[in-house]
């Protein structure tokens, strides 16, 4: 890492130089949640990358394993020498490997870096953009409101544990914002989850618009099935992405996705 700042009480921005960072950098920005997957010291405080054979992915020849984790690219901006410097915006918790790397983590350390695999494109001419993230996602949401068109309608709300938590996630459409303090709405007895279905319901989407969210997995579950099986809306008009899950390490995104539209 180069150097890294605080965003609000609990993330923190980490700003990447490498070599292999140069002007060929393969990240033309094409979407608000293309990722890589950084790969974070064992516990000798050494960078295990996985193998690659034929076939992709393969055990390691001393069978050590990577500890792998998925992270949105926020920027990717040139630097002076003629490199890039690549951005990342880690939530900080002491709860994971990479939680706990990115709270404690000085200018010189390192991390494995692989992808981004591939693009997830969405429709950019919606007439309306509802987008909900919690802190995992916030470097997501940063990124749509960075690329929406500034006289795009956006209804954007943040989920912060705490107040103390939120910071401006772009300077695109900052009014379009709204924070939504978790532990207000707890101490109000009021849940997490529905209060998202809510928030989306009462914007009342149609299929001219689009809707996304993401982060923890059982936070976003509920809006998943009322957008399938409640809204009305078209598929295509939604994405809903679990990011991680309480109490599970290493989380395939891709499976809980799965299992849900199954
Ligand atoms: C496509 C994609 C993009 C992502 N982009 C980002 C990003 O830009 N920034 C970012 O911060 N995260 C991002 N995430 C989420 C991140 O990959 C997970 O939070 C990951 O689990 C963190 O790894 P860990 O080693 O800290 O914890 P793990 O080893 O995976 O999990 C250990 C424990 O930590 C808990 N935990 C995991 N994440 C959090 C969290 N955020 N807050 C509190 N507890 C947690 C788990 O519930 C589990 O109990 C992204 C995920 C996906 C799928």
């Amino acid at each position: 890492m180069a150097r890294a700042e605080p965003l609000g009480a609990l993330m923190r921005r980490i700003v990447f130089a490498s070599p292999d960072l140069d002007s060929t950098f393969p990240f033309p920005a094409l979407a608000p949640v293309d990722h890589v997957k950084l790969a974070f010291p064992d516990a000798d405080g050494e960078v295990v990358l996985p193998q690659f054979g034929p076939g992709g992915p393969e055990p390691r020849a001393d069978g050590r394993r990577p500890t792998l984790r998925d992270y949105t690219i926020r920027a990717v901006t040139p630097a002076p020498d003629g490199s890039v410097h690549l951005t990342i915006d880690f939530a900080l918790h002491d709860h994971g490997p990479a939680g706990r790397w990115a709270t404690t983590a000085r200018p010189g350390d390192t991390l494995g870096m692989l992808g981004p695999r591939g693009s997830r494109l969405f429709p950019a001419d919606r007439r309306r953009y509802l987008l909900a993230a919690d802190l995992s996602a916030a470097p997501a949401l940063g990124r749509w409101l960075d690329s929406l068109p500034p006289d795009a309608d956006v209804v954007a709300w943040l989920f912060v544990p705490r107040r103390e938590a939120a910071f401006r996630v772009s300077t695109g459409h900052a009014d379009a914002v709204r924070i939504v303090a978790e532990d207000e709405l707890l101490a109000g007895g009021r849940d997490l989850a529905d209060h998202l279905v809510s928030l989306v319901a009462d914007a009342d989407p149609a299929d001219r618009d689009f809707v996304w969210a993401a982060g923890e997995a059982t936070w976003v579950r509920p809006l998943r099935r009322h957008l399938r099986q409640s809204s009305g809306l078209a598929r295509e008009a939604w994405e809903v992405d679990g990011y991680w899950k309480v109490g599970v390490s290493d989380l395939d995104h891709h499976a809980v996705d799965a299992e849900d539209e199954g």
